[in-house]
């Protein structure tokens, strides 16, 4: 019986048929012979008879097509390890989002997120990022659930008709799922991590 082919890494590196890296939705499955679409939310695929091949197949599926446009769409989602820095050379103003409740005179607070008031022009794509980020934000914080927005975006473009970012914006559940599951969660267990690394000593609670 010939061997099954394993998951290979250099596989995310590599571009599909959006010239992006696959990276984007693919992550190595349980086995070592499988692989997941964390974008269509997959279990584990094989990989094992065709190898990239097998991967090739999935994302030429019209549905991992249409799922790929439902979290990538128009506006880019682009990882920047210093959030302000890409966005202006103005490093003075600092316009993240927290969802921490101190106050200061520079910010209007609101319930779940705080909002510090920005002086800089931003351009269309960063109001929309930012229009999303804040939604997501609010749905993490007060437990709604991603279905919750899938129409949230046709429903903005009816109640603010002359909005751009109202045109522009995209965040349905699957997008949702996908920024909050591999990016807010991914970030907050790697800080988690790195607390629990610098910590004397720490007790672990199991709850099942
Ligand atoms: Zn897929």
């Amino acid at each position: 019986m010939p061997r099954k082919i394993d998951f290979c890494s250099k596989w995310l590196l590599k571009f599909d048929n959006t010239d992006r890296v696959c990276s984007r939705w693919l992550t190595k499955g349980k086995t070592s012979n499988s692989f997941r679409c964390i974008v269509c939310n997959t279990d584990d695929l094989s990989c094992g008879n065709g190898g990239w091949y097998d991967l090739k197949k999935h994302f030429d599926l019209p549905k991992h097509i249409q799922c790929m446009k439902d979290v990538f769409g128009s506006i880019p989602l682009v990882v920047s390890p210093h959030p302000s820095a890409s966005l202006s050379s103005n490093t003075n103003d600092d316009s993240v989002c927290t969802t921490a409740s101190s106050t200061s005179v520079n910010q209007t607070r609101i319930s779940f997120v705080n909002i510090y008031n920005d002086q800089r022009s931003l351009t269309r794509v960063v109001k929309v990022t930012r229009a999303e980020c804040m939604w997501a934000m609010a749905t993490s914080q007060l437990g709604f659930s991603y279905n919750s927005s899938q129409f949230l975006p046709e429903v903005f473009r009816f109640m603010f008709p002359g909005s751009q970012i109202a045109t522009d914006y995209s965040l349905r559940s699957r997008k949702m799922s996908y920024v909050i599951s591999h990016g807010t969660v991914y970030y907050l267990t790697n800080e988690l991590i790195k607390d629990v690394r610098k910590a004397y000593g720490f007790t672990l609670f199991l709850m099942r």
